[in-house]
């Protein structure tokens, strides 16, 4: 057996073009100049400065999928896909650029009237405004058609009162789509997509959130007090909200999935390199086939992660990817992400559980994977009722 073969150089990835690949390299050159070195800091203070996202914007870092009639840069997912991996290589868990260009933006983008987008969306791509979705609520998560926060339509206006828990960005947020209840009798047919703006009077920032992992996160409580907004603020139908959001979850639930594939790949490298320069009985802990069999395994499992979220990204990319099949890769890659972190943590032993060892940060900030976006229960179910 030949125990010295040297590592392969990795199979290049064919979901990507040479234009993105250079694309690539800006981006890295981004991460390892403006948002690496700091991310410490932000953690610290539970935030991220919005500085950074004008930075970014300037640079075209956001909103990389939106036409450049709106300011955006006009490119596909496959630019969306490399910011998010950029970010997670370095484990850039509080920078919330994917949410805000891939998962709020879009929404405004196919379903706001044509003077909101104007209004908005170059600012949103130049990082001026940032934006968050609400539509969790103290008293309601999975179950989206259980949504309690009212919106009233009163002549030009709508009247919206209630609360919103768990939202990431809350308190850098400049722009807000709110899940509303537009008709309370009508169940997930009664569900509307409104926004609200920083600074409408009624519309508060609460709690930032105090989290197990994700520091840099702002995630906060919303509250609404008989807010107004015209009626120019509806994103999309009313009523159609809901159609709304099945439309563009598989988006975020793909972005949630290489952004684990990337976690996983990146940990894997660094405990390598740990368990090998690591000495204990006079051995490298790599020495130890207990350890070396969990590491052959775990690089044949994200190889074969790797080759389906790539399949996903392509797919997405033809406009075929199925809801249950970004369903499948968001199960998948974060159940493994997080069974795996955990191996490699524990390979590190008590350096793996302080925080100033990247891998226990990785670890604790990957468990949310899981349950947002959808929980890995509600993955099962939306993969179940295909079958
Ligand atoms: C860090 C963080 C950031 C977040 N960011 C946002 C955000 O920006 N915007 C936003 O709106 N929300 C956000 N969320 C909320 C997140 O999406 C919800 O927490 C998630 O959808 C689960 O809802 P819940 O917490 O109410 O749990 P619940 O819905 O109460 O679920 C409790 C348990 O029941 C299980 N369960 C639910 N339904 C089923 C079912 N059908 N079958 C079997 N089991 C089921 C769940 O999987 C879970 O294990 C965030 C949450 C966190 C922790």
């Amino acid at each position: 057996m030949d125990t010295n073969a040297a590592a392969r150089p990795p199979r290049p990835r064919t979901v990507f073009t040479a234009e993105h690949e250079m694309f690539r390299e800006q981006m890295r050159r981004f991460v390892d100049r403006e948002i690496a070195p700091f991310h410490r800091d932000w953690e610290r203070a539970g935030i991220v400065p919005r500085e950074v996202w004008r930075k970014a914007g300037a640079q075209g870092f956001l909103c990389t999928m939106l036409d450049p009639e709106y300011g955006g840069a006009g490119g596909d997912f496959g630019h969306a896909a490399i910011i998010i991996e950029e970010l997670a290589r370095v484990n850039a868990s509080g920078v919330a650029f994917q949410l805000h260009s891939d998962i709020v933006v879009p929404y405004i983008a196919a379903y706001a009237s044509e003077a909101r987008k104007r209004e908005w969306l170059p600012k949103m791509a130049a990082g001026e405004i940032i934006g968050a979705i609400a539509m969790t609520e103290p008293g309601m998560g999975s179950d989206l058609k259980a949504v309690r926060t009212s919106a009233v339509r009163d002549g030009d206006h709508w009247v919206i009162n209630g609360s919103k828990t768990f939202i990431s960005s809350g308190q850098n947020a400049g722009l807000v789509i709110v899940v509303c209840k537009t008709d309370p009798a009508a169940g997930r047919r009664g569900v509307s997509l409104i926004a609200v703006e920083e600074g409408t009077p009624g519309f508060t920032k609460g709690r930032k959130l105090e989290k197990i992992g994700m520091h840099a996160q702002d995630t906060s409580e919303l509250f609404f007090e008989d807010v107004r907004v015209p009626v120019e603020n509806l994103i999309g139908e009313e009523n159609g909200g809901f159609r709304h959001l099945m439309h563009q979850l598989p988006q975020e639930r793909l972005v949630i999935a290489v952004r684990a594939a990337t976690s996983m790949e990146t940990m894997l490298e660094k405990t390598i390199a740990y368990t090998k320069e690591r000495q204990v009985f006079g051995h490298s802990v790599f020495d130890f086939q207990v350890h070396r069999f969990k590491l052959a395994q775990a690089k044949a499992e994200i190889a074969m992660f790797r080759v389906y979220v790539d399949d996903c990204i392509a797919r997405h990319m033809q406009g075929e990817l199925s809801g249950e099949e970004a369903a499948a890769a968001k199960l998948l890659g974060t159940e493994m992400q997080n069974r795996l972190l955990d191996d490699f943590l524990q390979m590190h032993g008590g350096y793996g559980y302080m925080a100033e060892y990247e891998i226990g940060r990785a670890w604790a900030d990957a468990r949310v994977g899981r349950i947002y976006g959808g929980s890995s229960e509600v993955m099962r179910e939306i993969i179940a009722r295909t079958l």
